[in-house]
């Protein structure tokens, strides 16, 4: 799959921050202004001015609408998602190579709103998924008692749970599991 290295930082955010949902975890894990910038810091998300309570609400409404993307059944449904919100964010490509980091494209305008910032670059990097033709990749976790999502950038499209701690230990055990089969025939029989 031709997914470039800024995609794949991309991708990582918005997986963080849909995972950060009330409906994913039973609670908000962005409650507040203070969290919101945590996270910014945390992501290494650039050029982002002071944070309010407005850019909170719309980062929640724009996490709600992205998280959509992962439910939809077709590229068509998916694409029509991803255009609004980018289209919404009023999109600005240009070069950069800011703090040491090789030159890459900013989507986001100029001093954009952190929802618009985050609708941008985000949305993009759900556009390039989608045509690459790999809509699939974008998986909500099977794990009966889990809500998160995940991007599965396994070389066969194989993964079916998320990587958080319980999950990702089902995912080894069956992963286990299956080389046992594999390895010893009279079981696989
Ligand atoms: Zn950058
Ligand atoms: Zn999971």
């Amino acid at each position: 799959m031709l997914i470039t290295h800024d995609t794949e930082c991309a991708l990582s955010i918005l997986v963080e921050l849909l995972n950060t949902a009330p409906e994913v975890c039973g609670t908000e894990l962005l409650p507040d202004v203070a969290a919101l910038d945590a996270f910014v810091g945390r992501q290494e998300i650039s050029e982002v001015d002071s944070l309010t309570g407005d850019d909170l609400r719309r980062v929640h409404e724009l996490r709600s609408r992205l998280r959509e993307v992962f439910g939809t059944e077709s590229t068509e449904e998916a694409a029509e998602l991803v255009n609004a919100l980018v289209a919404a964010a009023g999109t600005t490509p240009r070069l950069t190579n800011h703090d040491h980091h090789g030159w890459h494209i900013h989507y986001f305008a100029p001093h954009a709103a952190l929802g618009d910032h985050l609708a941008a670059e985000l949305g993009m990097a759900l556009a390039f998924i989608l045509t690459a033709g790999e809509r699939e990749r974008l998986r909500r976790c099977e794990a009966p008692d889990c809500a998160r999502v995940f991007v599965d950038l396994s070389r066969n499209r194989s993964r079916r749970y998320c990587d958080s701690r319980t999950c990702g230990n089902r995912l080894h055990v069956a992963a286990y599991r299956a080389r046992q089969r594999s390895a010893d025939p009279v079981a696989s029989a």
